[in-house]
């Protein structure tokens, strides 16, 4: 699957069109994180560096297809200014006469931040139309917006269409080489680590592991519906009461593959999220009246333990509510787990927003060898689907 990258482009003198994921978290109309921002500025840098002109398109939030203010693009004019170290102008739109201007006055190096792309209903529509329009703003197409390539979205995937090179930016050629290796003739062992709140957004990613780990560690409230379905008393635990099936069949698939999962053999239990630190159950089952909110010692030890024998390891989604403090300590044992395996030679994928935001907060993102910026696109990838966003990027030659 490798696609044609940035690096391959001739930019120098000429315009060109970056998806970027610039879909940052706003508070109080600044940018509350510009980590999406700043990891695009490799891509961006290149090509400046090259000689060529910036025309940056985006997304943010779900203005759904109308000029609303709350999700203007602006406030990440400055940020991205000061970390490329140059001007960036602010078009008022996307597509149209102002915007085309603006495109056709821009300065060697020059870079043209346009307005949020959904506010046009088009751009959800994957419209023919208003994906010309986009690519008369340039000459070259590039996309670095990983988190979007599972979106068959006009400046994902109907722009490219309109270009003979539409090719992968940095990021996005990480994203792809990381996640391919993965799919593609994974170094054995290969444990794959599942947590979060449900099973039911992780069935396709499940049904894909199967066919290709050796083991399967399950914690967070996933784990819960899985313990249900074995019999186990889970209390008050999440359990998603119509996915029971579900997680019989896929234990017997497991069985049948000899895929080994693993489930939680203790827990850290309360009457409520509110009675952190709650106590320690002294074996699966939770007590009646109470919930299961973090993996136990026995647990991530026992986890820990297959962690050090992987060689390859995929991470989503957290082992307990590691947001509230007396519940993080699972979750914070595995990640440190995962970096002592990737210290010794495992490769390590993190994907999902909760266990990169976990990853973050223990200060292990760089004892990782991958941390996945697109949460469902990764979800996606991982489970075998073809991403419209990356099948439209050109072959590499
Ligand atoms: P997901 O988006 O599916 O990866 O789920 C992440 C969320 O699951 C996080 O906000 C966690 O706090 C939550 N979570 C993890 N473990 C539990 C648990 N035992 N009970 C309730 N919520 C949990």
């Amino acid at each position: 699957m490798k696609k044609l990258g940035v690096s391959a482009l001739g930019v120098s003198g000429k315009t060109v069109l970056v998806r970027v994921d610039f879909n940052v978290p706003m508070a109080e109309g600044r940018v509350a994180d510009d980590r999406r921002i700043r990891e695009t500025t490799p891509t961006l840098r290149m090509i400046l560096e090259r000689g060529g002109r910036l025309v940056l398109a985006s997304h943010l939030g779900r203005p759904k297809g109308k000029q609303d203010p709350r999700y203007s693009l602006a406030p990440c004019r400055e940020p991205l200014a000061w970390m490329l170290g140059r001007e960036v102008t602010m078009s008022p739109d996307c597509v149209g006469a102002e915007t085309k201007r603006l495109a056709g006055q821009i300065a060697p190096g020059g870079v043209l931040l346009l307005e949020n792309l959904r506010f046009h209903a088009e751009e959800e529509a994957n419209d023919a139309g208003f994906a010309a329009s986009l690519a008369s703003l340039a000459d070259l197409y590039v996309n670095d917006a990983f988190g979007s390539a599972h979106r068959a979205h006009a400046s994902v995937e109907a722009v490219c269409r309109k270009f003979q090179t539409p090719a992968a930016g940095l990021l996005m050629e990480r994203e792809i080489e990381y996640l391919s290796r993965l799919l593609e003739a994974p170094a054995r062992p290969y444990v794959a680590v599942l947590g979060g709140a449900k099973v039911s957004d992780k069935i396709e990613l499940l049904d894909s592991l199967l066919a290709r780990v050796d083991s399967i560690l399950i914690g967070g409230a996933m784990a819960y519906t899985f313990l249900k379905a074995r019999g186990v008393e889970t209390g008050s635990s999440l359990v998603e009461a119509d996915k029971l099936d579900l997680a019989r069949a896929i234990e017997e698939q497991a069985r049948s593959r000899s895929v080994r999962i693993l489930l939680p053999v203790d827990h850290v239990e309360a009457a409520g999220v509110n009675e952190a630190p709650g106590s320690l159950t002294p074996g699966e089952a939770i007590t009646p009246g109470h919930a299961g909110f973090d993996i136990g010692p026995r647990t991530s030890t026992a986890f820990a333990g297959v962690l050090a024998g992987a060689r390859t390891i995929l991470w989503n989604g957290p082992l307990g509510m590691f947001e509230t403090r007396g519940f993080a300590t699972g979750t914070r044992r595995v990640a440190q787990a995962i970096a002592a395996a990737t210290g010794n030679g495992a490769l390590s994928v993190v994907g999902g927003g909760d266990s990169a935001a976990a990853v973050k907060a223990f200060h292990l993102e760089s004892a990782m060898s991958h941390i996945s910026t697109g949460g469902g696109a990764s979800l996606e990838f991982l489970s075998g689907r073809r991403l419209p966003g990356v099948v439209a990027l050109a072959d590499a030659r």
